[in-house]
């Protein structure tokens, strides 16, 4: 079970941080995650079954490694200007050449550095 100070945690389907479960006084799991403004409740018994399953199976070291892998590969810094920031599609700078991949704008205001996409792999 994933738990930060004994406290069971699952991931917010939205934004992928990790938050508490907690349970309802009739005994439902359910988790919210402030941010985002997502609640997720979980109210029929094999939903409530298959949650508590979930939570067994994913270890804490295992959902920790995917997250940061997931920020390794979108998550961003300029060469230029140290900026952080995500690979968004709109950010996506194409080559005048072939229109293939180049990089990504970065969004930082006056600077135009185009971090390259390989950089990243
Ligand atoms: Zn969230
Ligand atoms: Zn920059």
């Amino acid at each position: 079970m994933v738990a930060v100070n004994g406290k069971p945690m699952f991931p917010c389907p939205v934004c992928t941080q990790a938050r508490e479960v907690r349970i309802t006084k009739k005994d439902k799991p359910y988790l919210i995650c402030d941010p985002c403004g997502v609640q997720v409740f979980v109210r029929g018994p094999a939903g409530i079954e298959e949650f508590r399953r979930l939570l067994q199976h994913t270890n804490n070291e295992g959902l920790l490694t995917r997250l940061r892998e997931m920020e390794r590969l979108y998550r961003l810094a300029c060469p230029q200007c140290g900026h952080e920031f995500w690979a968004e599609p709109k950010l996506i700078k194409t080559s005048v050449f072939d229109g293939g991949l180049k990089g990504f704008r970065c969004p930082k205001k006056n600077c135009d550095a185009i971090v390259p996409w390989e950089q990243t792999q």
